[in-house]
């Protein structure tokens, strides 16, 4: 395949000279801008994207940066730019503010009181559902704080029929944002229905003390990708579908992860021969097998052993007997290849693409898993463009 101009990943930092000796990943900048705007068209109000979980994995700084979040040195780009980011824990949000970012950052798990006055010190905004917590954040001259409310994921927030006892210390002080979660937006538009009647409901016993301009927010990818009208509120909440993990196809959006590996080695396997640990596959015939630079360790899941599809030259090999630690073998009888060339695990070679999502399923985990899942060991390079 031709090898297009690469940027180092500005998380890992990887030596662009070294980092494509064996297995990294690619990640396409503009594929992620193009689906930013596509969800936010889709939504029809502003986005919170969450990079949590390193951006899916796929880099939180380079993320923000490549969405036009503001940084000390990069001012906010002008339109369709994210209102905020969020992430999961305050070192997530403290790397960000290391790295210069500017941008409001939402905390959506809930922080402990002894966690509040970093959260202030780092400028999180934090999700809070007791009154004490309330109380407290107002003392601490951080920004503004969202309402969580429960209303059937039973994780986090407080349940929708128990919010008339934060009356007194909404009122008091009044939450910039009021959110809620999903639990199966993606999967049953009657669980979504049930929950938007009860954030509703919720929203109505408040109504008289929260804020005329309180930020209502509710919706994660699947539930972006089930409405049709746009999203409820003022402002959504996409994660899986910005990285394209879920919804690439109905939503026309665009792989954003191309994880690539090279061929370190060749051989001939005879019939009846075995492949790798536990001798899971035999030839039916004389075999061409190839050896990729990837494994387990850099996240290319076990699970795939004798089920994943790599891509070399734009052909279609199969795994062959288990993923190792550190190496993979691949069925290459069908196809001319050599020692050095790049096979595609995940993402675009030529004219197809293995999607996230399709090779999280061949693998029987989830494309959050798969994503998340990629090790440290793969340097991750930012691409302008990968068509
Ligand atoms: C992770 C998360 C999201 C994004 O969910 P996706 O399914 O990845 O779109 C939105 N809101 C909250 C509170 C989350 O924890």
């Amino acid at each position: 395949m031709a090898t297009p101009p690469i940027y180092p990943g500005t998380t890992a930092d990887p030596d662009p000279s070294t980092a494509r000796d064996r297995a990294w990943l690619e990640v396409d900048e503009e594929a992620l801008r193009y689906n930013a705007a596509a969800l936010h068209a889709r939504a029809r109000v502003p986005l919170l994207p969450m990079v949590k979980a390193n951006a899916y994995g796929l880099g939180a700084v380079a993320t923000c940066r490549t969405l036009g979040v503001a940084f000390r040195d990069q001012p906010q780009a002008a339109d369709q730019s994210p209102w905020g980011v969020g992430v999961a824990t305050l070192d997530e949000a403290a790397q960000l503010r290391d790295a210069g970012c500017e941008g409001r950052i939402l905390c959506s798990t809930p922080l402990r009181p002894e966690e509040l006055a970093r959260a202030a010190s780092v400028g999180v905004r934090p999700a809070l559902h007791r009154a004490e917590d309330i109380a407290f954040w107002s003392t601490m001259g951080g920004p503004g704080w969202h309402l969580a409310i429960d209303t059937g994921m039973a994780r986090a927030g407080v349940r929708w029929t128990d919010v008339a006892s934060l009356r007194d210390a909404v009122a008091a002080h009044p939450p910039e944002g009021v959110f809620t979660h999903f639990h199966s937006a993606d999967e049953s538009v009657a669980s979504m229905d049930d929950q938007d009647g009860r954030f509703q409901a919720a929203l109505s016993q408040l109504a008289d003390v929260l804020p005329a301009g309180v930020i209502e927010h509710r919706d994660n990818s699947g539930a972006i990708a089930s409405r049709e009208a746009g999203s409820p509120g003022q402002l959504a909440r996409p994660g899986i579908a910005l990285y394209a993990g879920m919804f690439a196809e109905a939503l026309g959006l665009r792989q954003v992860a191309h994880l690539r590996a090279r061929i370190v080695d060749i051989r001939h396997v005879e019939a009846g021969e075995s492949v790798s640990y536990g001798a899971t596959w035999r030839a039916s015939g004389l075999c061409r097998v190839a050896t990729l630079a990837i494994g387990y360790a850099d996240g290319y899941r076990r699970h795939l052993s004798n089920a994943g599809v790599v891509l070399i030259h734009g052909v279609r090999c199969p795994v062959v007997g288990r993923v190792t630690m550190d190496m993979t073998m691949v069925d290459v009888s069908h196809l001319p290849c050599a020692v050095g060339d790049v096979a595609t695990v995940i993402g675009a070679d030529g004219s197809d693409v293995l999607t996230t999502e399709w090779v999280a399923d061949r693998g029987g985990v989830s494309p959050y898993e798969l994503l998340v899942g990629l090790t440290m060991r793969v340097p991750m390079l930012r691409r302008p463009a990968i068509t």
